[in-house]
């Protein structure tokens, strides 16, 4: 498997970042996750906007690289040779000569990238599988999860817990309203309203969430941006969660609460697979 870092492709197992690189101690650096199917970067223009107001944000300056981020990216993706790819990208602000918070005013933004098989949304194949299990936690992330930031410990904690070591996702909330999971954004079903909670709320624009919002409303489904109680969730005909690697897949359990059965025909997020699944036939 091959690697980007700071304008050369590297083998994965040569390359090699200093420990004084900021993103190491500090957690200094946000990242992208960009899905390919079929060799064509989906969504791309989105992801790229979002890791540039990432940046903006953090103030970590723009590594030039970053103007070629299309061609390095497909370059990439040629030589790991997979099919369907999943590439990480990530964007520190770089070595520094000594650990400080302020950085050195000599400091190179570092640029590296990764990729992997992208495994495809099992419920594609087999749209019968059973829903995904989640669970409640407080949300104690910082506030500004709009920022795609590394430091992503609050998120990763409940997975190594043991209680929750069988949990598919975690589902944030932030007093009664809920917000995302720790590696998706939610969507709901009332009846035929599908709901998102709002950007006003502490979370990531997922770049799936709004390509759903778009499309959905596109289609002609009633999609709306709102908040979401937990006092709600029992009224709640469909959970779904969606992410660049996962597409949307369904949720079955919510804690303890197991969420109403129908036909497959009439879930909306089948539908909404539907539209995704022919959208990239067109990409593709
Ligand atoms: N929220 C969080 C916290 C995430 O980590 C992710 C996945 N990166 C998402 C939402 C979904 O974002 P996207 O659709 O852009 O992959």
């Amino acid at each position: 498997m091959w690697t980007y870092l700071n304008g050369e492709f590297i083998p994965k197992e040569e390359v090699r970042v200093s420990p004084f690189d900021r993103g190491f101690l500090f957690g200094d650096s946000v990242y992208e996750v960009i899905p390919s199917y079929n060799n064509k970067l989906f969504l791309f223009d989105e992801h790229l906007e979002r890791l540039r107001n990432s940046l903006s944000i953090t103030k970590i300056p723009i590594p030039e690289s970053l103007e070629d981020l299309h061609p390095l990216a497909m370059e990439l993706l040629k030589k790991n040779q997979f099919l369907n790819q999943a590439i990480y990208i990530q964007i520190t602000r770089g070595v520094d000569p000594e650990r400080s918070h302020v950085s050195a005013n000599t400091t190179v933004p570092t640029l590296f990238m990764s990729s992997t098989e992208l495994e495809i949304n099992p419920y594609r194949e087999n749209p019968h599988k059973k829903g995904l299990k989640i669970k409640l936690e407080e949300d104690i992330r910082w506030k500004r999860c709009d920022v795609k930031a590394t430091t992503l410990l609050p998120n990763i904690i409940p997975f190594h817990r043991e209680e929750e070591s069988d949990s598919d996702e975690i589902l944030f909330h932030d007093g009664q309203k809920i917000n995302e999971g720790s590696k998706s954004n939610v969507f709901f079903v009332f009846e035929d309203l599908i709901v998102t909670p709002p950007k006003e709320q502490n979370i990531l624009l997922g770049v799936t969430r709004n390509y759903f919002l778009k499309r959905l409303s596109e289609e002609g489904f009633n999609v709306t941006e709102k908040e979401v109680r937990i006092k709600d969730l029992n009224k709640a005909d469909e959970i779904w969660v969606t992410s660049s690697t996962k597409e949307i897949q369904p949720v079955h359990q919510v804690d303890n609460m197991v969420l109403p059965g129908k036909e497959l025909e009439e879930y909306y997020w089948h539908k909404a697979l539907k539209v995704l699944e022919e959208d990239l036939k067109s990409n593709c």
